[in-house]
C-alpha cells in the first residue's frame, strides 16, 4: 500500500500529480488505486472537474468523497479547499466495491440492510468506511440495524459537513454516484493479505455526579434529574444560554453509556424551554455526566492509542476527527492530536459531523471523538515497526492545572455519593438485623398494592402478591434468662434466615422488621400456595438454628394474598390477624388468612 497525498491547485498541476502517479503504478506491482477528495467548501463544480479528471487519466480508479469542516492531511490541519488522497494497492489479492444510496430518515434502515446483503456476499470484505450526509438524520436505527453485519466486519466513517457549523448542507459523492447532498457511500475493503484495525479516542473525562436522563426524544435533551437540561450548564458551569453558548459548552459535552461504552454528545443549541439540542441522539433512562476535555488529557491519550497502533504497523491511516474538536483547538493548533499518527503511517481524513465506528459488534455514532483506522497490505514486518513521535515531550510529564482540579472534583463526588448512597440505606435498612426498617417495607407493601390495583383496573391480568408475617414464640423469655444479647443474636439469624430464603424463593421479595420481634416480608407475583409454601419453610428452618447456651426457639407465621382493590392497611391487618390466629391456636405454626 502506498499513499500519494496533495491539495489540488489547478488542472495542470493535478493532471501531472496524477501521471507521476501513473508512472509509479506502471512501474510496481499494484492492484487497485483508491482516491479520496475532500473538500471543506460546497463547490461542485471543482468537484466535478477534479473527479472528472481522476476518470480521464486513471479510468480504473475508485473514487470517494464528501465535503467536510476541514481537511487533514499529512497529519495535519490543511487550509487547502480541495484535497486528494490517493491510496494505491500493491496486493492483488486486495479488493475494493463502492456502493451509493441516497438516505433520508425514512430509508435509513433499509439502506442497513442493503449493505448487510452486500456484505455477505462480498466473502473478501474485511471493512466498511461509510461517508454520509447525516444533520438533521436520527441515525439510531440505522447503527442499530448494522450490528447485524457479520461478526467479523469493522465499520467506520464520518459524516460529511461544511466549512459552516451551522448550515446542514452537506454533499457526498463516487465514482459510482452522483455528487448527493442525501447519500451515503460505502467503501467495501478486503482481500486475504488486507489488514485493517480501527479504534476511537475522546480524551475527554467525566466531570461530577452522574444525572438521570428523565426526558429526551431523538437529539432533544430535555430534561436532567426533572429538571430543564440547560440549567445543568448554567448551575455547574456558569454558561449563560448567549451567542456563545456552542463553543462555550464544547469543553463540556456530556458522556452517556450507551452499547457499554462511553459516548459524547454536545450541545449545539439551548432552547427557551431549556431544553438543549445535541449533536445526535440521546437516550431517556441512561446516566449522564459532563465531561471537560484540557488539551493535556487529549494529547496524552493520543499519545496512548499511537502507541498501541505502532505494533499493527500500518501502511496508511485514516482519520475522521469532529468538526468540535478543531473548533477547541483551533486550527492552527488542531493538528497536536493527529501529528503522532502520521509519524506512524501517512494519516488523512476530514473533520466531521458525526463519526462512526463498530466497537463490540454494536456500531454507534459518536461525537466530539477522533475515529482512527489503520490499513496495511501483508504481514507485519518487524524490522519496519515505526519510532512513534509523541506529544509528551511538550508536556514533559506535568500535569494541566484543570487536570489536577478536575481529579479533586471526581475523587470528592465519588465519596460524595458513596457518602450519600450509606445514608439512603441508613434511612431504610433496620441498624441490628439489616433488613428493611418498618417505613421502607410498608412503602414497598404500599407501592406493590398500588401497582396491583391499577393493573386490576386497568383490566390486565390480576398481578398476585402475598404478605408473610412473623412473630417469635415467647421471646421475653430469651431475654429474661439469657440476656439482651441473646436477644439480639436470635433476632439477627432469623433475619438472615428470612433474607436467605426470601431471595431464594422469590428473587424480587422484601423482608422487613415490623417491630421489636415482628417481622414482614412481601412476596411480588406470589399466589397463596407458594407463599405457604415459603411460610413453612420459615417455620421449619427456625427451629434448627443454634443458639449456643439458650434453646432453639419457634416462630407463629400468617400468610395472606392481597385482594383486588384493598387498601394496604387492611391487607396488612389481615395477616396481623392470622399471625395472632396462630398465637391463640398455641404458637410455632403457620395461619393462612
Ligand atoms: P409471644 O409468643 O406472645 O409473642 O410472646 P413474646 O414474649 O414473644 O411477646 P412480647 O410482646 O410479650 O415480648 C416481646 C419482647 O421482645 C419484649 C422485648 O423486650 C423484646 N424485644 C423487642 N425488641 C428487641 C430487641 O431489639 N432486642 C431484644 N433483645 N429484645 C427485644
Ligand atoms: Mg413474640
Ligand atoms: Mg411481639
Amino acid at each position: 500500500m502506498r499513499q500519494f497525498q496533495f491539495p489540488y491547485e489547478n488542472e495542470d498541476k493535478f493532471v501531472n500529480s496524477l501521471r507521476k502517479i501513473k508512472q509509479w503504478c506502471n512501474s510496481s506491482v499494484t492492484s487497485s488505486v483508491l482516491f479520496q477528495i475532500y473538500t471543506y467548501t460546497l463547490n461542485r463544480p471543482k468537484v466535478e472537474t477534479v473527479c472528472a479528471i481522476i476518470e480521464k487519466e486513471m479510468p480504473d480508479s475508485y473514487i470517494i468523497g464528501c465535503s467536510t469542516s476541514g481537511n487533514i492531511l499529512f497529519g495535519d490541519y490543511c487550509f487547502s479547499e480541495v484535497v486528494v488522497v490517493c491510496t494505491v494497492f500493491e496486493y492483488f489479492t486486495t479488493k475494493l466495491k463502492l456502493l451509493q444510496f441516497p438516505i433520508n430518515q425514512e430509508n435509513a434502515n433499509e439502506v442497513a440492510n442493503s449493505l448487510i446483503r452486500e456484505v455477505e456476499v462480498t466473502p473478501w470484505c474485511k471493512c466498511v468506511m461509510c461517508y454520509t450526509t447525516m444533520r438533521g438524520i436520527s441515525t439510531s436505527d440505522f447503527c442499530d440495524e448494522l450490528k447485524n453485519l457479520p461478526d467479523h466486519i469493522q465499520f467506520f466513517g464520518g459524516g460529511a459537513m461544511n466549512i459552516d457549523m451551522n448550515s446542514n448542507y452537506a454533499f457526498v459523492f463516487s465514482s459510482v454516484g452522483t455528487i448527493s447532498d442525501h447519500s451515503i457511500v460505502f467503501a467495501l475493503m478486503g482481500g486475504e493479505d488486507f489488514n485493517v484495525e480501527s479504534t476511537y479516542l475522546t480524551g475527554w473525562k467525566p466531570l461530577g455526579r452522574n444525572l438521570l436522563v428523565t426526558k429526551a426524544k431523538g437529539p432533544v435533551l430535555y430534561e436532567l434529574e426533572g429538571k430543564p437540561a440547560y440549567e445543568t450548564y448554567y448551575k455547574y458551569l456558569n454558561i449563560k444560554n448567549d451567542e456563545h453558548f456552542f463553543k462555550n459548552t464544547l469543553e463540556f459535552p456530556f458522556f452517556y453509556e450507551h452499547n457499554g461504552i462511553n459516548i459524547l454528545r454536545a450541545p449545539t443549541a439551548a432552547m427557551e424551554d431549556g431544553s438543549l439540542i445535541m449533536t445526535a441522539d440521546m437516550e431517556e433512562n441512561v446516566k449522564a455526566r459532563i465531561a471537560y476535555g484540557d488539551p493535556w488529557t487529549i494529547l496524552k491519550n493520543v499519545d496512548e492509542e499511537a502507541l498501541k497502533l505502532k505494533d499493527f504497523i500500518p501502511e496508511a491511516l485514516f482519520v475522521f476527527s469532529c468538526a468540535a474538536r478543531k473548533t477547541f483547538w483551533g486550527e492552527e493548533e488542531a493538528g497536536k492530536e493527529t501529528k503522532p499518527f502520521q509519524s506512524l503511517a501517512p494519516t488523512s481524513g476530514f473533520y466531521t459531523s458525526g463519526e462512526f465506528l463498530r466497537t463490540n459488534g454494536n456500531v454507534n455514532q459518536h461525537n466530539v471523538t477522533l475515529v482512527i483506522a489503520a490499513m496495511r497490505e501483508g504481514k507485519r514486518n518487524l524490522d519496519k515497526i515505526p519510532e512513534a513521535e509523541l506529544n509528551e515531550q511538550e508536556f514533559s510529564g506535568s500535569v494541566s492545572m484543570i487536570n489536577r482540579l478536575a481529579t479533586f472534583i471526581q475523587a470528592a463526588t465519588e465519596e460524595l455519593e458513596e457518602a450519600n448512597e450509606q445514608l439512603r440505606l441508613a434511612a431504610i435498612i433496620d441498624g441490628l438485623t439489616q433488613v428493611y426498617n418498618r417505613r421502607e417495607i410498608q412503602r414497598r407493601i404500599i407501592e406493590e398494592v398500588d401497582e396491583a390495583n391499577k393493573a386490576y383496573n386497568s383490566g390486565s391480568a390480576g398481578k398476585e402478591n402475598c404478605l408473610i408475617m412473623m412473630d417469635i414464640d415467647d421471646f421475653k423469655h430469651v431475654n429474661d434468662a439469657y440476656g439482651h444479647q441473646k436477644g439480639d443474636e436470635v433476632l439477627q439469624k432469623l433475619a438472615e434466615m428470612m433474607k436467605t430464603i426470601a431471595t431464594q424463593n422469590v428473587p424480587g421479595s422484601s423482608v422487613g422488621r415490623w417491630g421489636g420481634e415482628e417481622f414482614m416480608i412481601l412476596l411480588p407475583d406470589t399466589g397463596v400456595k407458594k407463599a405457604s409454601v415459603i411460610a413453612e419453610l420459615l417455620r421449619v428452618n427456625f427451629q434448627t438454628i443454634d443458639f449456643g447456651e439458650a434453646p432453639s426457639q419457634t416462630i407463629s407465621v400468617g400468610v395472606t394474598q392481597m385482594i383486588s382493590n384493598e387498601d394496604p392497611d387492611t391487607y396488612c391487618m389481615r395477616v396481623d390477624t392470622a399471625l395472632y390466629q396462630g398465637k391463640r391456636n398455641g404458637k410455632n405454626q403457620v395461619v393462612i388468612c
